[in-house]
């Protein structure tokens, strides 16, 4: 049994709930502590059974909750060697960090735990895929593009969140300055409606039962503008997989593998 709940996915927050029966596992902590227990209440799952944290990258709407969660319990956290240093832990790194080389691959109870490099511009970003008795998940959020082999390590995923930012035209006619827009839009910045429909289209792997878009931009995008292109990709290919866009401020359903 695989259980994945998306528990904040946007601009404002980014935190991932990824459980076997045995082994539980937060992927970052962009919310509050308090938050964080919230929503995973709502799914009937605790703060102290959680077995690790694994951080994709230091921005802080993936990183804001976790000194004061990690202080509150003591989680173990993984994170890449570049990506430690960079967090304020507000003057007290925790005890139990455990740095990793990005591309490595970590088991923590019956959870196999794969990082990979993405494109973005922090010091050191990974996407995780977490796999369990032939099941798996794949997670890439806050990427510029899809690099093949970004595109490999998430095929053959059956549950695949995947960042779907922004409408090119409403970026650029949006509010944001000149410099954030070419930012936002660059090798390093965040994935569009369109690049996320050219996946669809040309890559995505049949096996994919669930895909979630996420990380919208409440500026630059609409979840109906990002829903229609990527199902229109998907009636291209014939797929039959499910789509759901990640409500900015809401978790969404816990999807279960088994
Ligand atoms: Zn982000
Ligand atoms: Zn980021």
């Amino acid at each position: 049994m695989l259980k994945v709940c998306v528990l904040a996915t946007s601009s404002a927050g980014n935190c991932t709930f990824v459980g076997s029966g045995r082994t539980r596992i937060l992927i970052d902590a962009g919310l509050s502590r308090r938050e964080i227990v919230e929503r995973l209440a709502a799914i009937g799952e605790q703060p102290e059974q959680l077995d690790a944290i694994f951080i994709t990258h230091e921005h802080s709407d993936h990183t804001c909750g976790l000194p004061a969660f990690a202080r509150k319990f003591k989680t173990p956290i993984y994170l890449t060697h570049l990506t430690a240093p960079t967090i304020d832990w507000n003057g007290k790194m925790p005890e139990r960090i455990e740095p990793f080389q990005a591309g490595i691959r970590i088991r923590v109870g019956d959870l196999e735990v794969q990082s990979f490099t993405i494109p973005h511009d922090a010091i050191d970003p990974v996407g995780f895929t977490v796999s369990c008795q032939g099941m798996k998940v794949g997670l890439a959020m806050d990427l510029g593009y899809l690099p093949d082999s970004v595109k490999w390590h998430l095929s053959g995923s059956h549950v695949m969140v995947l960042e779907s930012n922004h409408d090119l035209d409403m970026l650029k006619v949006g509010p944001y300055p000149w410099s954030v827009k070419q930012r936002v839009m660059g090798r390093k910045g965040h994935l569009s409606n369109a690049i996320v429909s050219d996946f669809i289209a040309e890559d995505l792997d049949g096996e994919v039962q669930t895909l979630v878009l996420g990380h919208l931009s409440e500026q630059n995008n609409h979840p109906e503008i990002a829903r229609v292109v990527a199902q229109q990709a998907l009636e291209m290919r014939g797929l039959a997989t499910r789509l759901v866009v990640a409500n900015p401020k809401q978790l969404t359903e816990a999807f279960v593998l088994a």
